[in-house]
């Protein structure tokens, strides 16, 4: 299942896309989604509903965070060797975890705010791992069992905040608008395999980055149970999983007001943003 929400920012309404692509209301049968909506129970009461019978939504509505209710935005750092490689940092021997606030979510295609300050706004295009079962001192065999959900996720960077500021990772990493979610959250049923996913970003029509989530250096399974040795990760929590060489930072070249941003992964649909500034 693709599940997302549309509509106004803070009154987004919950719905589906079917088979063909269409827009379809789950308004009739769930107040919203959100962590309880991606239980097995919850999942398997939407499995049951013939899209056929859902309403179509006509024209082509603002797309919002396709989750309520994300109570954590965990980032992983240099996660992919190619990316390491042109940071020019050693590969990492245990992930690099840090923090994004959640007041960082946005939709899709909203505007990217560069905020006050900025001057090394970055792009990363990344796959989100939703949870969909708390997950504490799991396995990597059973870790994939507490997914419910992958999307696409966009972990915007503001290298001088993160690098040239002191401290830690999570300033560079949270200003609003500095994590776009979505289209879709695909339900992990979809997924069988997601260290083969191609992902790609790019900028003004150019391409900048072209990899696979085959690349990661630590998969998406020993990402979760290394985080659960730590925290207990709770329904609804998103892990941004690294992203491939092909930043900005790597070769100095940053956003700026009016720039696009393309970014997708296969089968979790694309984004597009501009970048404005902060009033
Ligand atoms: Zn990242």
């Amino acid at each position: 299942m693709k599940l997302v929400r549309h509509g106004e920012w803070g009154a987004e309404r919950p719905a589906l896309i079917d088979d063909q692509g269409t827009l379809r209301y789950l308004s009739g049968h769930i107040a919203d989604i959100t962590p309880q909506t991606l239980s097995p129970q919850g999942l398997d009461a939407l499995r049951r509903l013939d899209p056929a019978t859902l309403p179509a939504i006509s024209g082509r509505p603002r797309l919002g965070v396709p989750l309520a209710g994300i109570g954590n935005v965990i980032g992983i750092g240099l996660n992919y060797r190619d990316h390491a490689a042109e940071a020019n940092l050693p590969v990492p021997t245990e992930p690099i975890v840090f923090n994004k606030h959640t007041g960082s979510l946005s939709g899709p295609n909203d505007p990217i705010v560069m905020p006050r300050g900025a001057t090394k706004l970055d792009w990363e295009v990344e796959l989100g791992v939703v949870i969909g079962s708390v997950a504490r001192h799991v396995s990597p065999a059973d870790a994939l069992s507490h997914v419910a959900g992958y999307l696409v996720c966009h972990d915007v960077s503001e290298r001088a905040f993160q690098f040239d500021r002191g401290g830690q990772w999570v300033k560079g990493k949270s200003s609003p608008t500095f994590c776009p979610v979505g289209p879709w959250l695909v339900t992990a049923d979809e997924i069988p395999d997601p260290q083969a996913l191609g992902l790609w970003c790019e900028v003004n029509g150019t391409m900048r980055q072209n990899g696979s989530t085959s690349g990661m250096i630590f998969d998406v399974a020993t990402l979760i149970s290394h985080l659960s040795q730590f925290m207990a990760l709770l329904p609804g929590d998103l892990i941004a999983t690294g992203t491939p060489a092909g930043v900005g930072w790597g070769k100095g070249t940053f956003l700026a007001p009016g720039d696009v941003v393309r970014l997708g992964v296969d089968g979790l649909g694309e984004q597009r943003q501009e970048i404005v500034v902060e009033r």
